[in-house]
């Protein structure tokens, strides 16, 4: 089962992927904390990545097509993934349907005032990538999964935000439509609860919760 999540920043990509990796075992594969994870480490892709992600923009298309690539051809994603985070432009479906195939494209709506309350709020664990939101941790400070003091991400900061959000309308909303003509596209409105969303999520895919 190859599954994209689409939606914009703010919109729970991520947990949602997470969810859906714990009930299905197959492997999330987050675009965004793969480009934290290598420009925190200092490689190649990190170094290429590294002042786009921080101002909010796309990392070039080359550049996270291979990564991607070469993530997807990893023995544990032999019985399916969960792309969160890509594709983000049409180049990037066009160059992943000739090498993948996907079933199912759940496209995430949320409107950007809220998007916006979601990400400011938000806060991570540098260490394991866990997210948490002021709204439910008031001020802890630490991460309740592995302990590490928790950040808000460079490019969390408002004035980038709205970049993002730019960005995103422009170059990722085509792919609804692009998806849509094949017939794999699957929309979750999710101003809910994080259990309600995943509930609608689970019932699209028409597997019992
Ligand atoms: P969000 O969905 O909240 O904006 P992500 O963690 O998915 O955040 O992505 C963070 C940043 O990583 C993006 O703003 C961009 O710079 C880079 N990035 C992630 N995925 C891609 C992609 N598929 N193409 C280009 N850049 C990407
Ligand atoms: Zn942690």
């Amino acid at each position: 089962m190859n599954i994209i999540l689409l939606g914009p920043p703010g919109s729970g990509k991520g947990t949602m992927a997470a969810l859906i990796e714990k009930k299905f075992s197959i492997p999330q594969i987050s675009t965004g904390d793969m480009l934290r994870s290598n420009i925190r480490e200092g490689t190649e892709l990190g170094k290429k990545a590294k002042a786009f992600v921080n101002a909010g923009e796309l990392v070039p298309d080359e550049v996270i097509i291979e990564a991607v690539k070469e993530r997807i051809s990893k023995p544990d994603c032999e019985s399916g993934y969960i792309l969160d985070g890509f594709p983000r432009t049409i180049a990037q479906a066009e160059a992943l349907d000739k090498v993948a195939k996907i079933e199912t494209v759940i496209d995430l709506i949320l409107d950007d005032e809220k998007s916006i309350v979601r990400i400011s709020g938000r806060r991570v664990c540098p260490n394991c990538s866990a997210t948490y939101h002021v709204s439910i941790i008031g001020d802890e400070k630490l991460c309740s999964n592995c302990g590490a003091e928790l950040i808000i991400r460079k490019d969390d900061e408002v004035s980038t935000i709205c970049n993002r959000l730019k960005i995103y309308h422009e170059m990722t909303t085509p792919l609804e439509e692009y998806y849509r003509k094949k017939g794999l596209l699957i929309s979750i409105d999710v101003d809910g609860s994080i259990e309600d969303n995943f509930a609608k999520i689970i019932s699209a895919l028409g597997v019992n919760a």
